[in-house]
Parts: C-alpha cells; structure tokens; sequence
C-alpha cells in the first residue's frame, strides 16, 4: 500500500519528541545520569518522592534547552515556569511529573527537512524541559513488575511540531533531522533504538482541498526511525479505510506493534487522564537574560547546514559527499581535521569516503573509535599525492595502519611499496614487457589503443606496484609510437 494511491485524503502529522539530555547528573537532584548502573542505586530520596525533599534545577538542564531552541530559530521565554502533571504510575513515587505546561521555555520555532524533490520547513510550536519517569521492568521476574528508579528525574526536552508533516516520508526526514540537530550539540546522543530519543505521532487525514482537520489519534511505541514510518503509514491507511468504509475515526492512543506490523488500541479519550497541571511551587520561574543567551550563543558549534554549504561551497565538494561527511558532526569533525594537516579536500574525502567509511561499517564502529589519527591519514594521502606511492599501495598501507600505529611513510618504506620514478629502474621493465608481447604490441599500434591498460598493467605487476603508472603510461605510449 502506498500513500499515492490515495489521491482523494491528505495526512496530518503532529509529532512529539523526547530528547534525553546528556547532562551529567539530574533535573533535579545532585545524582550520576550515567546509563547501565545497577537498578535503584542512582536515586536521592527526592528521586524516590520522600515527604521534605525539595528539587534544585540543574542548570544545564536550562542551557542544553536554550541550545535546542537557539537551534532550531525558536523564541525563547525570558520567564518560564514548571508544572506538576498529576498522574499515579508505579515508577512515578512522586506521584507527579514536574514539567513545563502554559510557559514552555521554547516556542515558535522551526526545523528544514529536504526530500527527494522539494524541500519543507516543519514548524515547532514548543520545546519544553521536564524530567523522565523511572523504568517498571515486567519481563524478569514471573509474578512481579520490577522498579528501576535511577532514570527517575534524568532531564528531557519534549520537542513538539505544528501539523505541517504530510508523508510518513517526511515525519521520518524530521526525526533523522533532530537526531542530526542534538548530535551536533552535543545534548542527547540520538539514539532511538535505546530510547534516548522518543517520538509519538499524532495522525489524522482529510480530504484533499478540505481545510478543516479531522479527528487523530495518537501513535506510541515506535523505538526505530522506520518504524515511526510505517506505524504512520498504516495508520493513515487504516484511517482512509475506515472512512471509506462508513466508519469515524474515534480519538485514542494506539500502541505500534513492530512484530505484526500494525496498531492497537491502548486507550481512548473517555479513560484519558487529567493531568490536573498546576504551577511547581518548589521550583522559582526560570529567567534567562540577555548575558546567558549570549553565552549559550556562543556555545553554539556550526550546525548540519551551514556546514553542508561550506563543504560545497568552499571545499568544493560535490552535494551529495558533503552531505555524507556533514551527517554527524564527529565525522565531520575528523574529516576537516585531516585537511588540517593536509589541504586537499577532495582527496581527503576520497579516502574517508570510501575506506574509512567501510572500515566503520564493517567494525560497526564509531569515527571516534577509528584508530588512525588525523595527522596520520593525511600523512598516507600526501604520500599517494606527492606520486610516491600508489592508489594500491595506499590501500594496503591503510590496511596496516588500522592494526599498528606506525607511520604512513615508515610502512611505505617496510613494505618496500615506494614508488620509483627512476626511468633507469622502469625502463627495462617497460621494455621486457614489450619484447614478450609482440600480439599486443602490433594489435596497439593498429589502432586499439586501450592494450595501454595491458601494458601498464604488466609493468606494475613487475615492479611489485612500485612504478609510478603515470610515467609507466607516458614512457610506454612514447615507446610504442
Ligand atoms: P496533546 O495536548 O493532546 O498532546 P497537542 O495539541 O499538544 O495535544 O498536540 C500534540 C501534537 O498533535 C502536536 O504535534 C500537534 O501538531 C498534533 N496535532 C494536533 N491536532 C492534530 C490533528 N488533527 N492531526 C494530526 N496531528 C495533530
Ligand atoms: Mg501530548
């Protein structure tokens, strides 16, 4: 099923974001965020609801915030404030969330996806800050739910959009955006799959032309980029059907499920709760002025697009190998650190973009686990482009730095693969190889010019890859005419 066949309805897509930040201890209390410690042993009393405990804001908690938003060209409230959300939950000993409800500390923003064939800004009516709940664990012990509270009060931005998103497509090109945006700001590592980054879609359709938005629900459980895709695209189809079929779509959450690939019903908007929000009266307003914006301006790196300009403007990079090395921003980073040490951008994204990509992916590894240095690649990239190595040599050279930390030039020397541009050690080569292929020689010089790849072919392979082909070639054609 595709969405072109419906020519007749129109999505809309609002979605939800949360984002766990990176800050080193909570929202709210002087405690490690660090993941993967053992259950309940990162929690203060405050963290497990005691009567007396007050909360302390963390500041980074209010600076990551701010970047986002500065990020993402949202306005950002000189006063906002927090807000309890009322709800019971076992992993929830508070018995309410403290978050942001009528004063968000973002709003009005906006974030630029580009499709295949048109680009789009999705607009983002608010970022707000607020702290997670804790993990209830129901799958290790048979009769018990489990509680881990240590990620009770780790710090989130929930990122929320207009309903400008049409496509599944392009609810996907905004979740791979965010990801991209808070990887570069370093505030949330952007990993779905491990739950660091949430989305929860809401989704109705219209008929095309029709103003008016029909009646959404609401989409929970997605924990993949592609998953978000298709729970949407099978709940706008199942939407259509249930239109066209004479049916209402009724307003209510739906739980994704990834193994049968459909929706079910998780609640509907008579059992929803009320959150019963009221104004945190342990937390004083949050005020940012002007001295703080300014700093956490200056704070800000250079984000995903502009340096993707700057790749294809002034490195001269071609689109779609800017794109690749601007994708996130340690490669980006490590890249531009190889032209620190040798000025040729195109030849350094050659090599990032075909062997080091490959080794990443194949080790499944990240650029910053990548054991050659920057000033070592660009070492062996030099030493191909000053002629004294290869491109064969350079990839055998690179295979070997990946497992030792010698220097390029050192295994240049070791693995006897410099070149020689001594005509007095190529010429007999050249004219060995002449002398033993008389076939070839009278085929060449009838006319079929392209035995030129033959011959230096047979001339590298004596000199054991260290003949310089570009001089092979000028040597032989000049021999042979
Ligand atoms: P709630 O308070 O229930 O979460 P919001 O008004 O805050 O509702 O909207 C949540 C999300 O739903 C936003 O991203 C918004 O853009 C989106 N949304 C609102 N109305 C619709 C609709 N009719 N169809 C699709 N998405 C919608
Ligand atoms: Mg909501």
């Amino acid at each position: 099923m595709s969405t072109i066949a419906h020519e007749k309805y129109e999505a809309v897509i609002g979605l939800e974001v949360h984002a766990q930040l990176l800050t080193e201890s909570k929202a709210f209390a002087p405690v490690s965020t660090e993941f993967g410690g053992a259950p309940n042993t990162q929690v203060t009393p405050l963290c497990l609801g005691h009567p007396g405990t007050l909360p302390v804001l963390n500041e980074n908690l209010v600076r990551y915030t701010i970047r986002m938003g500065l990020a993402t060209d949202c306005k950002i409230a000189e006063k906002s404030i927090f807000a309890r959300k009322n709800y019971f939950y076992p992993d929830l000993p508070k018995g309410y969330q403290i978050s942001q409800y009528e004063t968000p500390i973002c709003y009005d923003g906006s974030i630029h996806i580009e499709m295949e064939d048109y680009d789009k800004t999705i607009g983002l009516t608010r970022i707000h800050m607020e702290e997670d709940a804790g993990k209830s664990i129901h799958d290790q012990d048979p009769t018990d739910t489990l509680v881990d509270l240590n990620r009770a009060g780790v710090p989130l931005i929930e990122i929320v959009s207009e309903p400008d998103i049409r496509t599944p497509q392009e609810a996907y090109a905004y979740l791979i955006k965010i990801k991209q945006i808070v990887q570069y700001l370093e505030i949330c590592d952007g990993n779905m799959e491990e739950g660091s980054l949430r989305c929860d879609a809401n989704v109705s359709v219209r008929l095309r032309g029709q103003e008016k938005f029909g009646t959404r629900t609401e989409l929970k459980n997605m924990n993949s980029f592609r998953n978000v895709e298709r729970a949407i695209q099978f709940e706008i189809e199942r939407q259509i059907e249930l239109i066209e079929s004479g049916g209402e779509v009724v307003q209510q959450t739906l739980l994704w499920d990834p193994n049968k690939l459909e929706t079910r019903q998780m609640r509907t908007k008579e059992e929803a709760h009320d959150y019963r929000y009221f104004p945190e009266p342990d937390i004083p307003p949050v005020i940012v002025g002007e001295e703080m914006l300014d700093e956490v301006r200056s704070e800000l790196p250079e984000m995903p697009d502009v340096r993707l300009e700057r790749f294809i403007n002034e490195l001269k990079l071609n689109e779609e190998d800017a794109r690749t090395l601007t994708e996130n921003r340690q490669l980006a980073d490590y890249y531009e650190g190889v032209l620190q040490h040798l000025d040729d951008p195109k030849a350094v994204a050659n090599l990032v973009m075909t062997e080091v990509l490959r080794v990443l992916n194949e080790e499944s590894i990240d650029i910053r686990q990548f054991p050659i240095g920057t000033e070592r690649l660009a070492e062996l990239i030099a030493l191909k482009k000053d002629d004294k190595i290869n491109s064969s040599a350079m990839q055998q050279i690179f295979n070997h730095m990946l497992k030792n930390g010698d220097s390029a030039m050192d295994l240049a020397e070791e693995m006897n693969l410099l070149q020689v541009s001594d005509t007095g050690f190529i010429e007999p080569i050249i004219d060995d190889v002449i002398e033993q292929n008389p076939d070839e020689v009278k085929r060449f010089q009838d006319g079929k010019k392209q035995l030129i790849g033959f011959f230096i072919g047979q001339v590298m392979q004596r000199s054991k890859g260290k003949a310089n082909p570009q001089q092979v070639r000028e040597i032989i054609t000049k021999k042979l005419n």
